[in-house]
Protein backbone atom coordinates (compact mmCIF):
# COMPACT_ATOMS: atom_id res chain seq x y z
CA UNK A 1 0.00 0.00 0.00
CA UNK A 2 1.02 3.15 -0.82
CA UNK A 3 1.97 5.46 1.81
CA UNK A 4 1.34 9.36 2.02
CA UNK A 5 4.40 10.97 0.51
CA UNK A 6 7.05 12.62 2.80
CA UNK A 7 7.96 16.38 2.15
CA UNK A 8 11.13 16.29 0.44
CA UNK A 9 13.69 19.22 2.10
CA UNK A 10 16.47 20.10 0.52
CA UNK A 11 18.07 22.99 2.41
CA UNK A 12 19.07 23.36 6.19
CA UNK A 13 16.85 26.85 6.30
CA UNK A 14 13.80 24.76 5.81
CA UNK A 15 14.40 22.35 7.63
CA UNK A 16 14.92 24.26 10.53
CA UNK A 17 11.75 26.34 9.84
CA UNK A 18 9.66 22.99 9.29
CA UNK A 19 10.83 21.35 13.09
CA UNK A 20 10.33 25.40 14.61
CA UNK A 21 6.51 24.44 15.26
CA UNK A 22 7.38 20.74 16.73
CA UNK A 23 10.25 22.18 19.21
CA UNK A 24 7.37 24.93 20.21
CA UNK A 25 4.87 22.89 21.12
CA UNK A 26 7.10 20.26 23.08
CA UNK A 27 6.94 17.69 20.66
CA UNK A 28 9.01 14.85 20.08
CA UNK A 29 10.91 14.49 17.34
CA UNK A 30 12.82 11.75 15.96
CA UNK A 31 15.47 11.51 13.21
CA UNK A 32 16.70 8.34 11.40
CA UNK A 33 20.10 9.14 9.91
CA UNK A 34 20.77 7.14 6.69
CA UNK A 35 22.83 6.89 3.49
CA UNK A 36 19.79 5.81 1.76
CA UNK A 37 18.74 2.96 -0.71
CA UNK A 38 16.89 1.88 2.34
CA UNK A 39 16.46 -1.92 3.21
CA UNK A 40 14.48 -3.26 5.63
CA UNK A 41 17.08 -3.13 8.33
CA UNK A 42 16.48 0.91 7.83
CA UNK A 43 12.72 0.16 7.92
CA UNK A 44 12.98 -1.18 11.24
CA UNK A 45 14.68 2.10 12.60
CA UNK A 46 11.72 4.20 10.48
CA UNK A 47 9.14 1.62 11.95
CA UNK A 48 10.46 2.31 15.66
CA UNK A 49 11.02 6.20 15.48
CA UNK A 50 7.26 6.31 14.09
CA UNK A 51 5.91 3.96 17.01
CA UNK A 52 7.90 6.45 19.95
CA UNK A 53 8.01 9.98 18.44
CA UNK A 54 5.55 12.85 17.26
CA UNK A 55 7.54 13.93 14.21
CA UNK A 56 9.78 11.46 12.20
CA UNK A 57 12.77 12.71 9.96
CA UNK A 58 15.21 10.37 7.85
CA UNK A 59 18.28 12.20 6.40
CA UNK A 60 19.05 10.40 3.42
CA UNK A 61 22.66 11.55 2.22
CA UNK A 62 25.68 9.66 0.96
CA UNK A 63 28.81 12.14 3.45
CA UNK A 64 31.66 12.19 1.23
CA UNK A 65 33.75 12.80 4.87
CA UNK A 66 33.14 9.76 5.71
CA UNK A 67 34.42 7.47 2.91
CA UNK A 68 37.94 7.04 2.07
CA UNK A 69 39.85 7.99 -1.43
CA UNK A 70 39.48 4.30 -2.55
CA UNK A 71 36.19 3.29 -1.54
CA UNK A 72 32.95 3.25 -2.95
CA UNK A 73 31.59 6.56 -2.13
CA UNK A 74 31.16 7.07 -6.37
CA UNK A 75 29.30 4.12 -7.04
CA UNK A 76 27.11 4.05 -3.09
CA UNK A 77 24.09 3.47 -4.78
CA UNK A 78 21.53 6.26 -4.61
CA UNK A 79 17.93 5.79 -5.54
CA UNK A 80 15.96 9.01 -3.93
CA UNK A 81 13.20 8.33 -5.74
CA UNK A 82 12.47 4.58 -3.98
CA UNK A 83 13.28 5.75 -0.69
CA UNK A 84 10.68 8.38 -0.52
CA UNK A 85 8.46 6.02 -1.31
CA UNK A 86 9.63 3.44 1.50
CA UNK A 87 9.33 6.69 3.91
CA UNK A 88 6.56 7.13 2.59
CA UNK A 89 5.38 3.70 3.46
CA UNK A 90 6.90 4.29 7.03
CA UNK A 91 4.76 6.64 8.08
CA UNK A 92 7.90 9.58 7.92
CA UNK A 93 6.95 12.97 8.06
CA UNK A 94 10.00 14.54 6.68
CA UNK A 95 12.83 13.67 4.51
CA UNK A 96 16.32 15.97 4.20
CA UNK A 97 18.24 15.09 1.38
CA UNK A 98 20.72 17.70 1.03
CA UNK A 99 23.28 18.35 -1.76
CA UNK A 100 27.11 18.53 -0.89
CA UNK A 101 27.22 22.22 -1.28
CA UNK A 102 24.38 22.75 1.03
CA UNK A 103 26.49 20.56 3.98
CA UNK A 104 29.87 21.71 3.15
CA UNK A 105 29.44 24.55 0.78
CA UNK A 106 31.26 27.14 2.54
CA UNK A 107 34.34 25.15 2.98
CA UNK A 108 34.49 23.04 6.67
CA UNK A 109 37.61 23.47 9.21
CA UNK A 110 35.67 21.54 11.81
CA UNK A 111 36.37 17.90 12.30
CA UNK A 112 34.97 15.98 15.55
CA UNK A 113 37.21 13.09 16.91
CA UNK A 114 36.27 10.48 18.93
CA UNK A 115 40.02 9.53 20.14
CA UNK A 116 40.03 5.81 21.33
CA UNK A 117 37.05 4.08 20.48
CA UNK A 118 37.83 4.83 16.35
CA UNK A 119 41.30 3.15 16.87
CA UNK A 120 40.61 -0.20 16.16
CA UNK A 121 38.39 -2.21 13.99
CA UNK A 122 37.11 -0.59 11.60
CA UNK A 123 38.95 2.70 12.45
CA UNK A 124 42.55 1.24 11.60
CA UNK A 125 41.39 -0.21 8.01
CA UNK A 126 38.84 3.18 7.52
CA UNK A 127 41.53 6.21 8.50
CA UNK A 128 39.44 9.15 9.38
CA UNK A 129 35.93 7.49 8.53
CA UNK A 130 34.43 7.86 12.11
CA UNK A 131 35.91 11.92 12.12
CA UNK A 132 33.16 12.16 8.75
CA UNK A 133 30.09 10.53 10.38
CA UNK A 134 30.78 12.34 13.53
CA UNK A 135 30.78 15.25 12.30
CA UNK A 136 28.07 14.21 10.27
CA UNK A 137 26.19 13.36 12.36
CA UNK A 138 26.34 16.43 14.72
CA UNK A 139 25.99 18.30 11.80
CA UNK A 140 22.59 16.67 11.58
CA UNK A 141 21.62 16.67 15.45
CA UNK A 142 22.00 20.65 15.23
CA UNK A 143 19.79 20.80 12.27
CA UNK A 144 16.91 18.91 12.77
CA UNK A 145 17.54 19.18 16.94
CA UNK A 146 16.03 15.82 17.18
CA UNK A 147 14.88 14.30 20.77
CA UNK A 148 15.33 10.57 19.86
CA UNK A 149 17.51 9.77 16.90
CA UNK A 150 17.73 5.73 16.16
CA UNK A 151 21.06 3.71 14.73
CA UNK A 152 21.46 0.27 14.15
CA UNK A 153 23.55 -2.12 16.04
CA UNK A 154 24.41 -3.71 12.47
CA UNK A 155 27.36 -0.65 12.68
CA UNK A 156 28.30 -1.79 16.78
CA UNK A 157 31.13 0.75 16.40
CA UNK A 158 29.51 3.50 14.68
CA UNK A 159 26.78 3.81 17.59
CA UNK A 160 29.73 3.16 20.22
CA UNK A 161 31.90 5.93 19.21
CA UNK A 162 28.16 7.96 18.66
CA UNK A 163 27.37 7.26 21.89
CA UNK A 164 30.46 8.69 23.49
CA UNK A 165 30.34 11.97 21.04
CA UNK A 166 27.17 12.39 22.56
CA UNK A 167 28.02 12.44 26.00
CA UNK A 168 31.35 14.05 25.88
CA UNK A 169 29.60 17.36 23.96
CA UNK A 170 26.51 17.31 26.41
CA UNK A 171 24.17 16.86 23.53
CA UNK A 172 20.63 16.83 24.33
CA UNK A 173 19.29 13.81 22.55
CA UNK A 174 18.82 10.08 23.43
CA UNK A 175 20.38 7.14 21.09
CA UNK A 176 18.44 4.67 20.28
CA UNK A 177 20.21 1.58 18.99
CA UNK A 178 18.31 -0.99 17.44
CA UNK A 179 18.72 -4.68 16.39
CA UNK A 180 20.22 -5.83 13.05
CA UNK A 181 17.66 -6.96 10.63
CA UNK A 182 18.90 -10.35 8.38
CA UNK A 183 17.79 -11.94 5.35
CA UNK A 184 16.23 -14.99 5.80
CA UNK A 185 19.25 -16.97 5.50
CA UNK A 186 20.95 -14.66 8.36
CA UNK A 187 23.20 -12.22 5.87
CA UNK A 188 23.01 -9.04 7.77
CA UNK A 189 21.04 -6.31 5.61
CA UNK A 190 23.01 -3.79 3.65
CA UNK A 191 22.95 -1.75 1.35
CA UNK A 192 26.17 -2.97 -0.07
CA UNK A 193 24.75 -6.26 -0.67
CA UNK A 194 23.27 -4.95 -4.04
CA UNK A 195 27.27 -5.16 -5.41
CA UNK A 196 27.27 -9.22 -4.73
CA UNK A 197 26.94 -11.09 -7.11
CA UNK A 198 24.89 -14.37 -7.17
CA UNK A 199 27.66 -16.42 -6.10
CA UNK A 200 29.19 -13.72 -3.88
CA UNK A 201 25.95 -13.62 -1.66
CA UNK A 202 26.13 -17.26 -1.41
CA UNK A 203 29.63 -17.09 -0.13
CA UNK A 204 29.12 -13.68 2.17
CA UNK A 205 27.09 -15.89 4.51
CA UNK A 206 30.39 -16.84 5.62
CA UNK A 207 31.04 -13.69 7.86
CA UNK A 208 27.68 -14.31 9.99
CA UNK A 209 28.63 -18.12 9.94
CA UNK A 210 32.09 -17.21 11.69
CA UNK A 211 30.40 -14.71 14.28
CA UNK A 212 28.08 -18.06 15.22
CA UNK A 213 30.79 -20.47 15.67
CA UNK A 214 32.58 -17.75 17.93
CA UNK A 215 29.20 -17.21 19.79
CA UNK A 216 28.79 -20.97 20.06
CA UNK A 217 31.91 -21.63 21.50
CA UNK A 218 31.39 -19.36 23.55
CA UNK A 219 28.56 -20.98 24.66
CA UNK A 220 30.34 -24.36 25.49
CA UNK A 221 32.55 -22.57 27.85
CA UNK A 222 35.88 -21.19 25.65
CA UNK A 223 36.61 -18.06 26.63
CA UNK A 224 39.79 -17.08 25.28
CA UNK A 225 39.82 -14.88 22.75
CA UNK A 226 42.99 -15.88 20.93
CA UNK A 227 41.01 -19.44 20.50
CA UNK A 228 37.52 -17.76 19.15
CA UNK A 229 39.27 -15.32 16.88
CA UNK A 230 41.36 -18.25 15.39
CA UNK A 231 38.13 -20.55 15.06
CA UNK A 232 35.77 -17.65 13.16
CA UNK A 233 38.44 -17.29 10.98
CA UNK A 234 38.77 -20.24 10.33
CA UNK A 235 35.22 -20.33 9.39
CA UNK A 236 36.05 -17.73 6.96
CA UNK A 237 39.08 -19.17 5.43
CA UNK A 238 37.04 -22.23 4.60
CA UNK A 239 34.72 -20.79 2.81
CA UNK A 240 36.96 -18.61 0.19
CA UNK A 241 40.45 -16.22 -0.08
CA UNK A 242 38.61 -13.62 1.23
CA UNK A 243 40.23 -10.87 3.18
CA UNK A 244 39.41 -10.68 6.67
CA UNK A 245 40.10 -7.12 7.67
CA UNK A 246 39.03 -8.30 11.56
CA UNK A 247 37.68 -11.13 13.14
CA UNK A 248 37.37 -10.45 16.98
CA UNK A 249 36.01 -10.38 20.03
CA UNK A 250 36.25 -7.58 22.16
CA UNK A 251 34.56 -5.83 25.18
CA UNK A 252 31.73 -4.45 24.18
CA UNK A 253 32.14 -0.98 26.34
CA UNK A 254 35.55 -0.49 25.27
CA UNK A 255 35.84 -2.56 22.07
CA UNK A 256 39.57 -3.13 23.43
CA UNK A 257 40.28 -6.84 23.07
CA UNK A 258 40.30 -8.35 25.94
CA UNK A 259 42.18 -12.14 26.37
CA UNK A 260 39.67 -13.88 29.26
CA UNK A 261 36.56 -12.72 28.15
CA UNK A 262 34.32 -11.89 30.61
CA UNK A 263 31.14 -9.37 30.90
CA UNK A 264 29.39 -8.21 27.33
CA UNK A 265 31.31 -9.18 24.31
CA UNK A 266 30.91 -8.14 20.88
CA UNK A 267 32.45 -10.19 18.43
CA UNK A 268 32.87 -8.43 15.20
CA UNK A 269 34.11 -8.73 11.90
CA UNK A 270 34.82 -7.03 8.35
CA UNK A 271 35.50 -9.01 5.16
CA UNK A 272 36.28 -8.17 1.60
CA UNK A 273 34.24 -10.39 -1.04
CA UNK A 274 35.97 -8.87 -4.06
CA UNK A 275 35.66 -5.66 -3.86
CA UNK A 276 32.83 -5.48 -1.40
CA UNK A 277 33.51 -4.74 2.34
CA UNK A 278 31.09 -6.47 4.62
CA UNK A 279 30.63 -5.82 8.33
CA UNK A 280 28.49 -7.56 11.27
CA UNK A 281 28.42 -8.52 15.18
CA UNK A 282 27.09 -10.30 17.43
CA UNK A 283 26.58 -9.27 21.19
CA UNK A 284 27.13 -12.14 23.62
CA UNK A 285 26.90 -12.11 27.55
CA UNK A 286 29.53 -14.10 29.10
CA UNK A 287 29.04 -15.07 32.52
P1 LIG B 1 23.47 3.47 6.40
O1 LIG B 1 22.46 3.93 5.42
O2 LIG B 1 24.19 2.23 6.00
O3 LIG B 1 24.38 4.59 6.85
O4 LIG B 1 22.65 3.06 7.68
C1 LIG B 1 21.77 3.96 8.31
C2 LIG B 1 21.34 3.38 9.64
O5 LIG B 1 20.68 2.14 9.42
C3 LIG B 1 22.53 3.10 10.57
O6 LIG B 1 22.16 3.45 11.88
C4 LIG B 1 22.71 1.62 10.41
O7 LIG B 1 23.29 1.00 11.55
C5 LIG B 1 21.27 1.15 10.23
N1 LIG B 1 21.24 -0.15 9.57
C6 LIG B 1 21.83 -0.50 8.39
N2 LIG B 1 21.65 -1.81 8.14
C7 LIG B 1 20.93 -2.30 9.17
C8 LIG B 1 20.41 -3.60 9.49
N3 LIG B 1 20.61 -4.66 8.71
N4 LIG B 1 19.70 -3.74 10.65
C9 LIG B 1 19.50 -2.67 11.46
N5 LIG B 1 19.96 -1.43 11.22
C10 LIG B 1 20.66 -1.25 10.09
Amino acid sequence: MPGKQPVLIRTIAEMRQAMKPYKANGSRVGLVPTMGALHAGHASLLKRARSECNVVVASVYVNPTQFGPNEDFNKYPRQLPLDLDRCGREGVDYVFAPADAEMYGGGTQTLIHVAKLTERLCGTFRPGHFDGVCTVVAKLFNIVQPDLTYFGQKDAQQVTVLKRMVADLNVPLQIVVCPTIREGDGLAMSSRNAFLSVEQRKQALCLYNALQAGRNVIVQGIKTSSRINAIMRDVVLAAGPFATDYLEAVDAQTLQPMEELAGTVLLAGAIRIGATRLIDNLLVDVT
